[in-house]
């Protein structure tokens, strides 16, 4: 025997016995099925077929079964044909105006137009080419969907949020005439039917760069006082700070004022100790700028501005807008990176010619080890790093100072590897020179992005 299934307009019937529904709240029970529509249009498909059994009946004059559609229809279906036939036949029913599944005070459909203006109304002060809505959907009216949709085995349906968002980005698209980008946007309207409240999230912009350090004694980030946190107490003279200054403030400050940003984060490639410059092409770094209301900047002022105010102390060249996936590689690769430094080196003992073109020799293209230093020890976990070095020039200035010319992959520690931190860099200038040997004076002149090439 063949089993007895219920199509979909059986089902849907039954739930309009049940439910007050509007045209898009049940087409959305049934939103899979047949594209190139919409949910209002399912609606009102199904409705019409409803409409056209229960006049089939009434003119075949089975009355009976006639009232049980029309009064359906013209009730629960809010349905304005089906209330005509229904008052013309003289079948009573009763009048419904709240549909279960989309309305509470109003239905949140009927939103879409005011609050299109609002979003519209506040997206005046910033700069976008595109975005994304979304929403927060009342709990009760998608606990009334699921519990229906359970009730009834309904495997097709979409939730509210969903259609919602769809609707609401039809209209936003229509007026704000942007594009909506579902990957990247650089906007996100969201939509909280509860509180009938609008709020932004706003991504962040990102700009890529290279800056050098010209003086000595600016630590790459905000430092501030130990004791206090940055209260402010009498070990930083009130100032908050063990370091007044930092290069990220130099590059991300002027960016915030002229991007109106709320906030900014620098990702370098590295960072250079506080005491050494960065010079040649400079480090790549990525600025990133949180809640910009400007987006469309000028990069040449940006620099401009702060290379003026960090005058002879910072300076930023080759600014482009980028993304963060390119902040995330900069810190992933920074240890592939290959770096090249210019050191002074002062010596116990005076070093003959001889020697130095044996350490040369010693340093060329070879692996070293490196036990966490003890003047990092306090934030860095101890361990062995092994680094390579492709390459130490040194040349004698005077008698007790030598000038190396490092070339090492990068997160080597160039003091370790000259002083041999207490045994704890091996091998090192001291251990190979044979006296011991300090770093006074340190500058990053170089530093290649991207993977080595070592055939090159
Ligand atoms: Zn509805
Ligand atoms: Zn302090």
């Amino acid at each position: 025997m063949d089993e007895m299934t219920d199509t979909m307009i059986d089902v849907s019937k039954t739930i309009l016995n049940e439910y007050p529904l509007c045209n898009e709240c049940l087409g959305r029970l049934f939103a899979w099925l047949a594209t190139g529509t919409t949910n209002i249009q399912r609606g009102r498909s199904i409705k019409l077929v409803l409409l056209m059994i229960g006049d089939e009946f009434l003119r075949g004059g089975d009355r009976k079964k006639a009232s049980e559609y029309l009064q359906i229809l013209a009730g629960n279906g809010m349905m304005k044909s089906a209330r005509r036939l229904a008052k013309d036949a003289g079948i009573p029913f009763e009048l419904k105006e709240t549909c279960h599944l989309c309305t509470k005070d109003d239905s949140v459909f009927e939103r879409i137009p005011r609050i299109t203006n609002e979003v519209d109304e506040i997206l005046q002060d910033y700069e976008f080419d595109t975005f994304l809505v979304g929403s927060v959907p009342f709990p009760q009216l998608v606990e009334r969907q699921d519990e229906i949709c359970a009730r009834y085995n309904l495997l097709n349906s979409e939730p509210l949020k969903s259609s919602f968002n769809r609707e609401f980005g039809k209209k936003l698209f229509e007026k704000l005439k942007r594009e909506v980008d579902f990957s990247k946007p650089e906007i996100v309207v969201i939509y909280d039917m509860l509180k009938d409240q609008i709020s932004l999230q706003v991504n962040p912009l990102f700009i890529f760069g290279k800056y050098r350090k010209l003086e000595r004694g600016i630590p790459q980030s905000r430092w501030d006082c130990g004791e206090c946190k940055g209260k402010g107490c009498e070990e930083c003279d009130g100032t908050g700070r063990r370091y007044l200054d930092s290069v990220s403030e130099y590059i991300g400050k002027p960016a915030v004022k002229i991007a109106h940003a709320a906030r900014f984060k620098v990702h370098a490639a590295g960072r250079e100790d506080i005491d050494a410059l960065m010079l040649g092409d400079g480090r790549p770094f990525v600025l990133e700028l949180s809640e910009p209301k400007k987006r469309k900047l000028n990069l040449e002022v940006l620099a401009h501005e702060i290379n003026k105010e960090a005058y002879g102390k910072i300076e930023v060249h080759d600014l482009e807008f980028s993304e963060r996936s390119r902040a995330q590689d900069l810190k992933k690769d920074a240890s592939e990176n290959i770096k090249e430094y210019v050191a002074s080196i002062s010596t116990e003992k005076e070093i003959s010619e001889e020697l130095l073109r044996i350490a040369e020799k010693r340093f060329k293209d070879i692996e070293i080890e490196q036990r966490t230093p003890n003047r990092v020890a306090h934030r860095r976990s101890d361990l062995v790093r092994v680094k390579h070095v492709y390459e130490i020039k040194l040349k004698r200035k005077e008698k007790l100072l030598l000038e190396g010319s490092f070339k090492v992959q990068g997160g080597t520690y160039i003091k370790e590897l000259i002083s041999g931190d207490e045994g704890r860099t091996k091998p090192s200038l001291t251990e190979v020179l044979e006296t011991p040997c300090l770093c006074t004076e340190l500058n990053v002149t170089a530093i290649y992005t991207g993977k080595p090439d070592h055939n090159a």
